[in-house]
């Protein structure tokens, strides 16, 4: 790693606990040597000092923290960090001063000191407020900066001395806050006794601080680093706070740097009363088993996982030519690409937002760091968020680029067209999907196209709506979910959702509760059913007969059956657009019979179980769905025009190209399909689509020509192919009286919209 100049001796090994003070350390976790994580350099030349980076365990009272001590003096002089550069910090700090200046009823005047102030953030709002306020901070130019800038910042180490000169000359603080900054003090016994000389006795003691369970239950390694020293739970912090005549009151959990605990103190025999808070956080981290040392030693394994994953990962794209870059050089990133021993080799440039860092180069891997413009002069393939507490923004701030590498909890490649996409449908159905919080559903054909939308929107709202999580059982004979190069959409990993390989014509044996069954396995495409007629009504029948006959045992409360407006087959004229009572002109002995009337008899086997077993199943007859994760290779007509085009080729249309389609986007038709699993009427039929824009395939091949490829690709007549089944319908739209009225269902997404997205994703996502 570049001008090592070995691990310097300097690091002092900490013998004793910061908590109880005892004695009976034991390392648990080592992450190699590395550089202090926000050393940057100023030349990859420079020579630079290393140091261990080991977490112990104290065996006394469960407390975890870095093994060795690097001097402070050495990681906080010349610290660059400067929070106002991140505008979701700002507002963090805005949000905090606001709830202490009311809940504690802070006067005019009242003192105000922020321990580890940096540039002033969270004392701004509490000076604008009219409060007196007085920042300490030894990182000399930052609290320069901010006395400059109006906050009073002292530029010194704050501890049992310093706080008795300065009660003499300032006064009494109401309120003293420590956000940030408590992890990074060695000697807290200092600290804490310093707190006390400085509060009023009736004052307040704000602890924002990392919280260990986030770590461990996010898999946040990299957030170990040499500044770090401390890794406090809420029982650990009250039995400090405890030992040194304080109290905590109360506590709860922000989500700062992938969550931090807020908690509240007093001096011991304050006035506040201790909050239910405290005994429901330290139950709950008994429960997690945080005093166990082997909670620990499980954790170092997956660290090593999650290493050989990335590495993995980015050596593929890398051997595939792919352009890499970095966002982001919090002092985590550093941790995580020190570990992992990832450098310039790989990553080309970081850019990172703020200026301090610009220009100058990584700590141990000598990375250099960069502005937002470079991205634009050398454009990467994919960016690795490092800063992935700011993965939604950074996304979002990177709008032209699409692929996104997301380093924890496990690393995956994200596509922030389908990233968007899934949180519209996420956001679309939020109330109803309360119905199923705690639940469990089994999807057949959970890893296809519209199967592993339906699995990444449960994903999703797991991960931001449901109060209890909603368990995901997926069969699926191809097993894609589990394998980041095949997954259609994005690779899932959840502790909540197993992909299991089973083929669905075979009965469905599942040994836990079921409560919902999606039945979405099956073929959609013309050219595979033309060619395997068999195996298309077997999987057809039997599947959803399987799915069925569980949902009969289970019990449950929905199943949901994915029909076809194929059932329709070429529709009377005047029942265009058609409605669900329309009973079809479908051929018993066509090419497309197969897909057709295996459908149908899907359809009649769904109400033959309602009737006879009273199983609650609804029916979904969707009507051309497109969007990303379609295969160009299944010959379906919207990916078929984009792929061609794409490849610099003309788009084929069909005969006179005067058959009539109407397509509805991915984002739209999940969130009808959610809607008829929950709130459809078991028994009944639904169309599902958009009928505003009926079009034919030669208009269609003429839209994307001139929307998606400006007019450059042509479009041309051939005849059918022989692959291609006969019978083609001649006019489709559906009729969406009943679930607009029944269910509130609206499409959304206008053709060109959803041609565009769908495109931004394939040209993204070809190798
Ligand atoms: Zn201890």
């Amino acid at each position: 790693m570049g001008t090592a100049s070995g691990v310097a001796n300097s690091a002092g090994e900490k013998l004793s606990c910061r908590v109880c003070a005892g004695k009976s350390l034991q390392k648990v976790l080592s992450l190699g040597s590395t550089p202090p994580a926000n050393a940057f350099l100023k030349s990859p030349k420079d020579a630079e000092q290393f140091f261990p980076l080991e977490l112990s365990f104290c065996n006394g009272c469960g407390f975890v923290q870095l093994a060795n001590v690097v001097s402070p003096e050495l990681l906080f002089r010349d610290y660059v960090y400067v929070s106002s550069t991140s505008p979701v910090f700002v507002q963090h700090f805005k949000d905090l001063s606001s709830l202490i200046i009311k809940r504690f009823s802070l006067q005019h005047g009242s003192l105000v000191v922020d321990v580890g102030s940096n540039d002033g953030i969270l004392l701004r709002p509490f000076k604008e407020a009219g409060m007196k306020v007085l920042g300490i901070d030894p990182a000399e130019k930052i609290a320069a900066m901010a006395t400059a800038s109006g906050i009073e910042t002292l530029p010194i180490f704050f501890n049992a001395t310093a706080a008795k000169g300065l009660a003499k000359e300032r006064g009494r603080a109401k309120v003293i806050t420590a956000t940030s900054v408590f992890s990074h003090v060695d000697d807290l016994d200092s600290f804490v006794s310093g707190v006390k000389e400085l509060l009023s006795d009736d004052g307040v003691f704000v602890i924002e601080v990392y919280y260990l369970y986030e770590l461990l239950a996010k898999n946040l390694f990299d957030t170990i680093y040499h500044e770090h020293l401390s890794y406090f739970t809420a029982k650990t912090m009250a039995r400090l706070l405890q030992r040194l005549g304080m109290e905590m009151f109360d506590v709860g959990e922000t989500d700062t740097h992938g969550g931090s605990l807020r908690v509240f103190a007093q001096k011991a025999n304050g006035p506040h009363k201790v909050e239910p808070s405290v005994g429901r956080f330290t139950a709950m981290e008994d429960a997690m088993r945080l005093s166990d040392a082997k909670t620990y030693v499980e954790f170092a394994k997956k660290i090593g996982q999650n290493k050989a994953r990335l590495k993995e990962l980015l050596d593929g794209l890398k051997l595939m030519g792919k352009g890499i870059v970095g966002y982001g050089a919090p002092a985590k990133g550093n941790t995580l690409l020190n570990y992992f021993g990832i450098g310039p080799d790989i990553l080309d440039y970081i850019v990172d937002d703020s200026p301090w860092k610009q220009g100058l180069y990584t700590p141990g891997t000598h990375i250099p760091v960069v502005g937002f413009g470079e991205l634009g002069k050398r454009r990467p393939d994919y960016i690795l968020i490092l800063a992935w507490n700011f993965a939604e923004p950074i996304m979002k701030k990177c709008g032209g680029f699409t692929n996104f590498i997301i380093p924890v909890p496990v690393p995956q490649v994200v596509n922030s067209t389908v990233e968007e996409d899934l949180g519209s449908i996420a956001e679309s159905i939020k109330e109803d999907a309360k119905l199923l919080e705690g639940k469990t559903v089994m999807i057949t054909g959970g890893s296809g196209f519209i199967g592993s939308y339906i699995v990444a929107v449960i994903d999703l709202l797991n991960k931001k709506f449901l109060a209890k999580p909603c368990r995901v059982i997926s069969l699926d004979i191809h097993i894609t979910g589990q394998d980041s190069r095949n997954s259609l959409i994005k690779e899932i990993a959840s502790e909540h959702i197993s992909f299991i390989r089973h083929d669905v014509t075979f009965p469905i044996k599942i040994d836990e509760p079921v409560d919902y069954i999606i039945s979405a396995a099956g073929v959609a495409s013309p050219i595979y059913y033309k060619k395997f007629p068999i195996e298309t009504i077997e999987g057809t029948i039997f599947g959803v007969k399987n799915c069925l006959e569980l949902a009969r045992q289970k019990n449950v409360k929905a199943v949901l059956y994915f029909s076809s407006s194929e059932i329709y087959g070429d529709p009377d004229p005047n029942f265009i657009p058609t409605p669900e009572a329309y009973k079809g002109n479908v051929s018993s002995i066509g090419e497309r019979s197969c897909y057709d009337e295996s459908k149908r008899i899907g359809e009649t086997m769904c109400v033959a179980y309602f009737s006879v077993h009273k199983v609650p199943v609804k029916i979904v007859r969707p009507f051309n769905v497109y969007g990303p994760g379609m295969k160009s290779t299944d010959y379906r007509v919207i990916p078929m025009f984009l792929s061609q085009g794409l490849a610099g080729r003309e788009l084929p249309v069909h005969d006179k190209g005067n058959q009539t389609r109407t397509f509805c986007y991915i984002t739209d038709s999940i969130t009808a399909f959610f809607k008829v699993l929950l709130l459809g009427r078991p028994g009944e039929v639904y169309n599902v689509g958009n009928s505003s824009e009926e079009i034919n395939m030669l208009a269609l091949a003429e839209t994307i020509n001139s929307e998606v490829f400006n007019g450059k690709a042509g479009v041309k007549l051939i005849a059918y192919p022989d692959t291609y089944p006969k019978d083609e319908p001649r006019r489709r739209c559906p009729d969406l009286s009943k679930i607009r009225k029944e269910l509130g269902y609206e499409a959304k997404v206008s053709l060109k919209e959803g041609l565009k997205r769908a495109f931004a994703w394939l040209r993204d996502s070809s190798g």
